[in-house]
């Protein structure tokens, strides 16, 4: 493309004034906007690299926490979305183990807190929402140990399985369950084989 005369009349993508452009590809009016746009640009990647950076914080501390046994109060109400007044209240009622290591220092037992979510759940509604954690290989079972484990038949782990929809993931040609919720559900007698 050579040098043109064209004048065409355009609006300043950075300032809005209207400027007569030499090319169409012109998008500012000046030097100083196409300066100012590059800058404003800059300046929101930065802005949303940093709101990724605390969402994928906030995701690493959640699971964080998910390791644990034993976690503060106020992971608990981040954890499973219940006040700190209800966890108290659970603790007093002996309804969940919690040991105290000193002032704001109790320690509830998060698999406890996660157990009464399960049956609760289970009571009230048979069709469970699918929970979408992510499990990897060594944290499951596949099908057959589940059955040889819990001495029941590989129909009534599927069965099981579907009925509690605890997520599944396929590995090569075998399913895996996650074996946390798995010892759950087939050690409770919730289980309707
Ligand atoms: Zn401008």
């Amino acid at each position: 493309m050579g040098k043109s005369n064209l004048k065409i009349p355009k609006i300043c993508e950075q300032c809005g004034k209207p400027f007569e452009a030499k090319t169409v590809a012109t998008r500012f009016c000046s030097p100083y906007c196409v300066d100012k746009s590059g800058k404003e640009r800059r300046r929101q990647e930065k802005e949303s690299e940093r709101r990724q950076t605390l969402l994928e914080q906030a995701a690493d501390k959640i699971a964080e926490i998910q390791t644990r046994p034993y976690i503060s109060i106020a992971e608990a109400t981040v954890l499973f979305g219940i006040s700190k007044d209800t966890i108290r209240r659970l603790i007093k009622a002996n309804k969940i183990p919690a040991v105290n290591l000193g002032q704001r220092l109790t320690r509830v037992s998060r698999s406890h807190i996660e157990a009464m979510f399960t049956v609760v759940t289970l009571l009230e509604t048979p069709e469970v929402v699918p929970q979408k954690l992510r499990y990897e290989k060594y944290e499951c079972y596949d099908i057959a140990e589940v059955s040889e484990k819990f001495g029941v038949s590989p129909s009534t782990v599927n069965k099981t399985i579907r009925r509690n929809s605890i997520p599944r993931r396929q590995f090569g040609k075998f399913v895996y369950v996650p074996k946390e919720q798995i010892d759950r559900i087939f050690s409770s007698k919730n289980i309707l084989a």
